[in-house]
Order: structure tokens, then C-alpha cells, then sequence
């Protein structure tokens, strides 16, 4: 087991003021993996503090010199790679190969992009009598939840490092030791003192202590709906930037010309991937009722090769679920679905009887699910597949259209055209086009109740900038498109 006792504030791993400890639990054994501080709001004040004292240094450097020190961590990060990836296999319960290339490949990849973006970023443009520049917005807080727990850290702090912010991150108190590597990697990168933070502790102490405090210019979060929306509260009195990456209900649209079999396996690979605690999970696919039959024996085929097991043993596609009490929470809404009437084709609330310890949730697929069910409104954030019925593409839009969410999506056609068409109609942030794969640096982001703003990609670093814009006479040299600033 492994103790971590101190907060990195300062450049400096210091002793927490709250004195509570937090058990990781390791969601295949069940076993308590690591202790972490529990912090409370003067850890917080100490970090927003240093983190405001480095920001005019460090909002100042160079933007290539921004960019090489991200670079020397996304070294730094490669050379920990398997511990990572060992260490978020564990917290997670992700099949440890998968865990390898998604959860600690794309923080990897991220911090590179953004180490290059901070050098090719146009930071200043002319309009008019304009010079509008852009600049960072100043201390930021990044609070993260635990399903992809590296990929969302790297995801916030490499775009707001590269913007020129500073930073203190409070990362899940579920997964959080992969966060603690990544300050040593930080640390060891040698960025300037103050410029990241690390505490932990929980949400309502040391996570709204960030987003009270005066001195935080902008809250970046990603977690559920429910602290999306505390936060946005507690934001206003100061009235901060957030930016909120949230819940989703995601539908993935099949059309009556698609290519079945390959839409039913895309839709449930991207259903249940991590073990469906997934943020943009497809966990609604819609079917014309014509081809219903077709679609749920495809359905029971593939949801059925699913193997599940330990994320260490190897051949498991999908390992436990994080916690005991995610898991609880996915049981209740099988049971709740049962209760609903809709169809049990595979799966259902009891536990895999050869695994008797760890969290795992046998992969369901439920049928003729009524669109306004609870299972086909809320997110569930475990291995479930809800399978509804549509009429025509009115339906189907009104359907996939019908939850407070809007994250992502899929549609499946006999063309990209035609799937391109009804995707135009779906109000949601991100849609997959007949199965095209996910891409790091494209906006990632919800409409309606999955959020506001957008990461990943130039977009990502640009939640992170103001405008700044001055006015010059006419003919001013600063006006001359190459003029320094
Ligand atoms: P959560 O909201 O419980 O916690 C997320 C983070 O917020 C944690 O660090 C937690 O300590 C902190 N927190 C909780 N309450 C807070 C408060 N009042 N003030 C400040 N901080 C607070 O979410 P979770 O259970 O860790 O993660 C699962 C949720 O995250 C799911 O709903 C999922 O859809 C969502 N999610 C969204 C995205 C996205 O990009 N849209 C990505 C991953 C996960």
C-alpha cells in the first residue's frame, strides 16, 4: 500500500493543514491500494496563493519556453508509462492493455500537442484599428472526476499550462494516485514553483474551496451534472469563467439502410467501453421497429462476447466497475429497468458468480425500452444498453433529441451522407459518423445539460484565454500585420 502524506504547493511537496486521510480502493480486490490527504480550505488558500504569485512570471515566459518545459513532463510521463498505467488499471478496474493505450496514451498524447500548440498559437491579430490579443486568464482550478482520470487532468492542465495560466488541480478522491505521479513528473519537468498545484480531498471541502476562493479566475471541471451545477452557483458570487464538461444519454442512430451487424457492434463498443463509465457512452441505440428482431439478436451476440473479468489476467474486455457504490447504483437501475418493463435480453443486476470479489457488473442489454423510462433518460455510468424503438427519422430525432443531454452520438447509415443529414439534426456536441473513431484534438464538449465549452484540440487552450483588444490611430506601425508584440 502506498501512503502519499503531502500536498505539491509551491514547487514543494508540503504537509496538509486537514488531517483526514482518504482510502484508493483497488476495484478488482477490493483492498485499500493507497492513502491520499483529505485537504481542506486552507490547503486550498495555499495553493490558490502560489499559484497566483507565479502567474505573472509565468504568464510572461516565452510561449516556445512554455512549451519545451510541457514537453520535457510528456517525456517525463512516457518514462512512468507502465507504472501509470498499472496505477489507473487498479484505481479504475480498465483491463490493464486498454488502460495502457487509452488512459495514459492520451494524456501522453495531449501533453505533446498542447507543448506544441503554446509555440504555434497565433496570439495576436489586426482588425480594423485592433490589435486584439489573447492572454491567459489566470489561476485556474481544475477539478476532475475519476473515469478517465488522467486523460481529463492532462486534458485541463496542458491547455491551460500551454494558455499560460497557473494551475491547482483537485483531482477524484476515487482515482487519484495517478495525479500524484503526475505532480512528481511535474516537479521532476522543472516548472517554475507555483505555476501547478496538487491537493486532493473531497468535493464539498476542498473542491469548493477552489471554486469560492477570490483569487481563481476560472473553474475547469468535468464530473457529474449535480456538482456541475453547485459549482456554477458557488462560481457566480465572484462571477468566474467555468467551463463544465458533464453527464451524458448519448444516442447512436441507426438508420434502415445501415450496415446491421456493423452498427450494433460499433453502437455496444461504444457503449461499454470502461466497463460503460463513459461520459459520451452510446448507451441508447435506436432502431427502426421493422428490423427490431434483427437488431436485438445482433445485440445479445455481441453484448455476450463481452468477456469480464480480471484487469490484470489479460484476455478481459471489460474489468470491475470503480467502486461499491457505482456498482450498487448500476444494479438499481437494472432492477429499475426490470420494473419498467422493458425487455432483459442479457445481463441483469446479479453479480458474475466466478467473480466473487471486485465490482463487476455483468454486460446488459435491455429491449423495447420506452424512450422516457428512467433507464433511457438517466445516465447510469455502467455496462448498459437500452435498445428503442422508432417509426421514421421524426421519431428518431425526437427520440434521440428527447434527454437533458447532449454530449455525443453516433449515426449509422447507408451513406455518410444521409447519416450526415440526420446528424445536422442532433443537438449534441460530438456525432460518429457510420463508426468513424474518436480524435483527441477535435472539440469535445456538451450542449444543453452535458455542459459548456469545449476541450481538446486549439479549442480546448482557447477556454483557457481572454481578449484583449487595443485601438490604435490609423497607420500605426503596431497595426502592421507583422508588428512584434
Ligand atoms: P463527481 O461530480 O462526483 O465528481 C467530480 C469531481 O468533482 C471530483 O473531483 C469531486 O471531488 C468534485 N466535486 C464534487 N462535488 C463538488 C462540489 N460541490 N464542488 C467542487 N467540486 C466537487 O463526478 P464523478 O463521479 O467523479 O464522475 C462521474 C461523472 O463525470 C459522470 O456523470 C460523467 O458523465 C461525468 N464525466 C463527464 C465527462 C465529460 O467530459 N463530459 C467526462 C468524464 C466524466
Amino acid at each position: 500500500m502506498q501512503e502519499w502524506n503531502n500536498f505539491y504547493i509551491n514547487g514543494k511537496w508540503i504537509a496538509p493543514s486537514g488531517k483526514g486521510k482518504i482510502d484508493v480502493i483497488n476495484a478488482s480486490t477490493e483492498e485499500v491500494m493507497a492513502t491520499i490527504p483529505e485537504g481542506d480550505e486552507h490547503d486550498a488558500d495555499a495553493a490558490v496563493t502560489a499559484a497566483r504569485a507565479a502567474f505573472d512570471h509565468w504568464s510572461n515566459t516565452p510561449p516556445a519556453e512554455r512549451g519545451a518545459l510541457l514537453k520535457k513532463v510528456q517525456e517525463g510521463m512516457k518514462a512512468r508509462s507502465d507504472e501509470l498505467a498499472k496505477v489507473i488499471a487498479a484505481e479504475v478496474g480498465m483491463p490493464l492493455k486498454l488502460a495502457g493505450l487509452i488512459q495514459v496514451g492520451s494524456p501522453i498524447a495531449n501533453f505533446g500537442y498542447y507543448a506544441k500548440m503554446a509555440s504555434e498559437f497565433q496570439w495576436s491579430e489586426v482588425t480594423g484599428n485592433s490589435r486584439v490579443v489573447r492572454e491567459p486568464v489566470g489561476v485556474v482550478a481544475c477539478i476532475t472526476p475519476w473515469n478517465y482520470p488522467l486523460h481529463q487532468i492532462a486534458a485541463k492542465v496542458a491547455a491551460a499550462l500551454a494558455a499560460g495560466c497557473t494551475v491547482v488541480l483537485k483531482p477524484s478522491e476515487v482515482a487519484p494516485v495517478n495525479a500524484f505521479i503526475l505532480a512528481e513528473v511535474i516537479d521532476a519537468a522543472g516548472l517554475p514553483p507555483g505555476v501547478f498545484n496538487l491537493i486532493s480531498g473531497t468535493g464539498p471541502v476542498a473542491g469548493e474551496a477552489l471554486v469560492r476562493h477570490p483569487d481563481v479566475d476560472m473553474v475547469s471541471f468535468t464530473g457529474s451534472t449535480r456538482a456541475g451545477k453547485r459549482i456554477s452557483e458557488v462560481a457566480a458570487a465572484t462571477v468566474k469563467r467555468v467551463a463544465l464538461e458533464l453527464g451524458g444519454k448519448s444516442a447512436s442512430v441507426i438508420l434502415d439502410d445501415a450496415d446491421l451487424p456493423a452498427a450494433v457492434k460499433g453502437t455496444i463498443n461504444a457503449c461499454f467501453l470502461n466497463s460503460g463509465q463513459t461520459c459520451s457512452a452510446h448507451t441508447r441505440m435506436l432502431v427502426p421497429e421493422s428490423r427490431y428482431e434483427e437488431v436485438a439478436k445482433l445485440a445479445v451476440e455481441t453484448a455476450s462476447a463481452f468477456s469480464i473479468g480480471d484487469p490484470f489476467g489479460g484476455s478481459a474486455k471489460l474489468g470491475p466497475l470503480i467502486s461499491e457504490a457505482q456498482r450498487e447504483r448500476v444494479r438499481n437501475y437494472i432492477r429499475k429497468g426490470m420494473e419498467e418493463g422493458a425487455e432483459l435480453l442479457c445481463g441483469g443486476p446479479d453479480a458474475p458468480e466466478e467473480l466473487p470479489k471486485g465490482y463487476y457488473v455483468k454486460p446488459t442489454v435491455f429491449g423495447r425500452v420506452k424512450p422516457d423510462s428512467t433507464i433511457a433518460q438517466e445516465e447510469i455510468f455502467g455496462p448498459v444498453l437500452s435498445i428503442i424503438t422508432y417509426r421514421d427519422e421524426e421519431e428518431a430525432v425526437r427520440i434521440a433529441n428527447g434527454t437533458p443531454y447532449g454530449l455525443a452520438g453516433g449515426v449509422w447509415a447507408g451513406s455518410d451522407e444521409r447519416a450526415q443529414q440526420l446528424a445536422k439534426r442532433l443537438r449534441t456536441g460530438q456525432i460518429d459518423i457510420n463508426g468513424g473513431g474518436f480524435n483527441l484534438f477535435a472539440p469535445f464538449g456538451g450542449y444543453k445539460q452535458s455542459g459548456r465549452g469545449r476541450e481538446m484540440g486549439p479549442y480546448g487552450m482557447e477556454e483557457f484565454l481572454e481578449y484583449k483588444s487595443l485601438q490604435f490611430k490609423p497607420n500605426a506601425p503596431a497595426l502592421a500585420p507583422t508588428a512584434p508584440y
